[in-house]
């Protein structure tokens, strides 16, 4: 059994990669977990370029072999804001219940086809060495008209997954998963660690 730092966090991602890595031969830590008090500013212009530099600084620090992941939302009628300031849009101590108001009142006039958006996610992993890979999951999606649902987290509750008529904080974990740009980017990365080099 190897350990595998997950350099987040957030318990949510934390318990999503779990799930998705249960039967491989790797033991997941948090930060927490090693009691690794180090916080990596993400300084990038894109998800990979955030996901690369946490894996490799978080990795050099542990001297673990590390996950590290960014994602957000990108709104095709915002010119793809809040992108890789999802966690911060609007400030990092606004509620979500005030992002939502901003975000719809801004798409106020944008008609449903043409209220596009995706949530994107890429999973950076890496070794102390320097050896790194990259892994990335989309999902595609509708910004709803009201947010709708009690599950997941984030902009969940204002993004509509059209097939299903229902946001993802409809769905429940197992649903979300199966669709989620986190979940796609962890199959990506799962496939990568199952064949991931001994040291
Ligand atoms: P990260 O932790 O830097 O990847 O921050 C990503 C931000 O994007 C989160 O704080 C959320 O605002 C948003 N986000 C990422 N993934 C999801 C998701 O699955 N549901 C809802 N919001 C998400």
């Amino acid at each position: 059994m190897r350990a595998l730092l997950v350099a987040t966090t957030n318990r949510h991602k934390l318990d999503e990669y779990r799930a998705i890595f249960s039967d491989l031969p790797f033991q997941l830590l948090s930060l927490k977990d090693i009691q690794l008090d180090l916080d990596v500013e993400e300084t990038g212009t894109t998800f990979a370029a955030n996901a690369t530099l946490k894996a490799l600084i978080y990795a050099q620090a542990s001297n673990m072999l590390v996950l590290a992941d960014d994602s957000g939302l990108e709104i095709d009628a915002l010119n793809g804001e809040p992108g890789v300031y999802s966690a911060r849009f609007a400030g990092e101590q606004t509620s979500y219940a005030e992002r939502f108001r901003i975000i719809l009142e801004r798409l106020r006039d944008v008609p449903a086809a043409r209220r596009t958006a995706r949530f994107r996610c890429v999973i950076a992993l890496a070794e102390p060495s320097g050896l790194l890979r990259l892994a990335e999951g989309t999902m595609e999606g509708l910004i709803a008209d009201a947010p709708r649902g009690e599950h997941g987290f984030g902009y969940d509750p204002i993004f509509l997954v059209p097939d299903l008529h229902k946001t993802n904080a409809e769905l429940s974990a197992e649903q979300k998963n199966a669709l989620s740009h986190r979940g796609a980017a962890a199959r990506r990365a799962r496939q990568l660690l199952a064949t991931w080099p001994q040291m």
